[in-house]
């Protein structure tokens, strides 16, 4: 069991905020993240994947659970389908990478989202039409108050858009994912981007479409080795009948797509541009002026100065249309 002491948190998290973590482990194995959870009953205690996903605004006093279980297994297979393993600290994009080496098909649309395969149940990542659920069929997990090992079925995963058990709890270590990918793929048009970039192509293949993805990626986002961010700092607002029918007095464009049970899903981006915080900067963070749901940090090193940016945007949006922006980012 390996705990270290006052780690710096900042090459941890793409936004790259200060923090010192009183204690930090990175477990090899499930068996090890047990003994380590079991050592440390009363600890308050924060899973880490890659960082894409949170930034520190103050330092932590507790334990970060680094998960470091590697690998990539076939499990098994027919002659229509694969079911593989990964464990939770492989890189998201070299997994899908393979995949589609492999000609596996089911992961390609969420091609160079940055990040661990471990954190991908937990927001249910999702681009292009595609997300985590539609092939994850088993996480394989420790309790991290109890050190006990459970497995979750999809079902047990509570997915719904960007969530799921393992957001809404924090209660479960992820240590390996379980995919079933098909061995045949057919393109289906599903998103207009894509579809767009793929002109031309009579019939894609997965690697055609996997890089067609990377290249609108890598056109619309910004270089976080560059521009530290951390993707879509927002979530898309849900809002009721009477929420959505108030907005479209105020903003008559404004795009909505029903969500199921008389609720409507609107544009979190459309609402920041409409309030005029497109590429606005406060000191040294703004909003990304290509995209204005991404946060970008020019140089600060202080988290409470992205938050305090956040409060900014959030309450601007509310007093002029009312609709509280949640963010998508963990802050800590
Ligand atoms: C440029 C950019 C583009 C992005 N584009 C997208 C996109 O298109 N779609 C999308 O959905 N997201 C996107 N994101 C967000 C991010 O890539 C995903 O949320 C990703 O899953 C984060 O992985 P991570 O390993 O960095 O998680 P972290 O940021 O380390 O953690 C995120 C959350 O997951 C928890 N967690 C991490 N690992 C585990 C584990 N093993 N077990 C249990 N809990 C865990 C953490 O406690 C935290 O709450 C983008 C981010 C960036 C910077």
């Amino acid at each position: 069991m390996n705990i270290q002491h006052n780690i710096q948190l900042q090459p941890y998290n793409s936004f790259r905020t200060k923090a010192v973590a009183r204690l930090f482990c990175e477990p090899q194995t499930a068996e090890e993240l047990s003994e380590i959870v079991k050592a440390y009953p009363g600890e308050k205690k924060l899973i880490l994947g890659a960082g894409f996903n949170l930034f520190f605004t103050e330092d932590y006093d507790g334990l970060i659970i680094r998960p470091a279980m590697g690998g990539i297994n076939i499990l098994s297979e027919t002659d229509s389908e694969v079911l593989l393993e990964a464990g939770a600290a492989e890189d998201w994009d070299t997994f899908v990478a393979y995949a589609v080496s492999k000609g596996f098909a089911g992961l390609e649309n969420l091609s160079l989202i940055p990040g661990s395969v471990g954190a991908s149940p937990v927001q249910n990542i999702g681009a292009y039409g595609t997300e985590a659920k539609d092939t994850v069929i088993r996480v394989n997990a420790v309790d991290i108050r109890t050190g006990e090992r459970i497995i979750f079925t999809s079902e047990e995963c509570g997915f719904s858009y960007r969530d799921s058990i393992f957001k809404r709890t924090c209660r479960y270590v992820i240590t390996s994912v379980i995919f079933r990918l098909s061995k045949s793929f057919n393109y289906k048009e599903k998103y207009i981007d894509l579809s767009r970039e793929l002109e031309g192509v009579p019939s894609p293949t997965l690697s055609q479409v996997r890089e067609a993805i990377i290249r609108i990626r890598t056109r619309k986002l910004p270089d976080y080795t560059v521009l530290p961010n951390a993707g879509s700092f927002f979530k898309n607002p849900l809002l009721s009948k009477e929420e959505k029918e108030m907005l479209q007095h105020k903003l008559v464009d404004l795009p909505v797509y029903n969500a199921g049970d008389n609720m409507f899903k609107t544009s979190a981006a459309f609402l920041i541009e409409k309030a005029g915080y497109k590429g606005i900067r406060r000191g040294m963070v703004g909003t990304y002026e290509h995209h204005s749901l991404i946060i970008v940090n020019y140089g600060t090193d202080n988290g409470k100065e992205i938050a305090d940016f956040m409060k900014e945007v959030q309450n601007g949006i509310y007093q002029q249309f009312g609709v509280m922006l949640e963010p998508e980012v963990w802050i800590f």
